[in-house]
Order: structure tokens, then C-alpha cells, then sequence
């Protein structure tokens, strides 16, 4: 995850937190970055702040807003890019890590799913490179 300081052309301030500097980008172009103050997708980047949360509030967004902007954002990324294979993820995601995802559901894509958490260790122990993400239920606005 990447914090941006960014800002809008009437000079408000606010960060977002994206998965990358890629992402960032393409959701910029395509209107996802807007102003939370005056919803303008004219966005620019201001200097890189660190990326810690502090208490200082930038106009007002608190963190928890920060926070759930930010699962938004990296909701929709996951969505975009990779299959939902709900609860199955350990087993698609070993398959994968082993080689045998063959045939129909061969893909260049990612998958997305959950597990509980021995099957995640059993994915840590099997060395399978995944990323747990926090998960945001979209009514949740
Ligand atoms: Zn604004």
C-alpha cells in the first residue's frame, strides 16, 4: 500500500491510500480519485506522505474515513483483476502454487477469496505467495 498527499484544484487536501503507484494512476484516469470535499476528479499529487497514520486531520477526513475510502479503493482493484473463488481461495490458491491448475480455470488472472486461518497457514507453510487483504462490504459507505 502507497499514501498519496493529494489535492484538488480549489486547494483542498487529502490522502489516499492505493496498492500502488500503477494503481493510483489508472484510477485517476478513470474519475476513481475525486475530492471528498467538492468530489472533483481533477486531482494532483502533493508531496509523498509518510505512510503512517497520524492524528492530525487533513480538512476533516478522519482516519476512519481515510481507512474505509482506502478499502474501497483496494476492493475494487481485487474485483477488477482477479476472480472471486469465495471460499475455495486455500485450494485454488495451493493448486495454483503447485502447478496443477490446468483447463478451464487457467488464467493469467489473480484469484480472491477467504480462508480461515489454519488454511492459512497452510498456505504460509506451503509457501504460497498471497496477500491478506481487509475486505469491505460496499453497502458499508
Ligand atoms: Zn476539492
Amino acid at each position: 500500500m502507497i499514501c498519496y498527499r493529494l489535492h484538488c484544484p480549489a486547494g483542498h487536501e487529502f490522502e489516499g491510500w492505493f496498492p500502488s503507484g500503477k494503481a493510483y494512476d489508472r484510477q485517476r484516469e478513470t474519475g476513481l480519485v475525486s475530492c471528498p470535499r467538492c468530489e472533483s476528479t481533477e486531482i494532483e499529487k502533493s508531496l509523498m506522505a509518510p505512510a503512517v497514520s497520524r492524528t492530525v486531520d487533513i480538512e476533516r477526513i478522519t482516519p476512519a474515513d481515510q481507512l474505509r475510502m482506502a478499502l474501497h479503493a483496494v476492493r475494487k482493484e481485487v474485483e477488477a483483476q482477479c476472480d472471486n473463488v469465495g471460499d475455495r481461495f486455500a485450494v485454488e490458491a495451493l493448486k495454483r502454487h503447485n502447478g496443477q491448475d490446468q483447463g478451464e480455470r487457467r488464467s493469467e488472472r489473480g484469484i480472491y477469496g477467504t480462508m480461515s486461518s489454519s488454511e492459512r497457514k497452510r498456505l504460509e507453510d506451503e509457501g504460497v505467495d498471497f496477500t491478506p487483504i481487509p475486505w469491505i462490504d460496499h453497502s458499508d459507505s
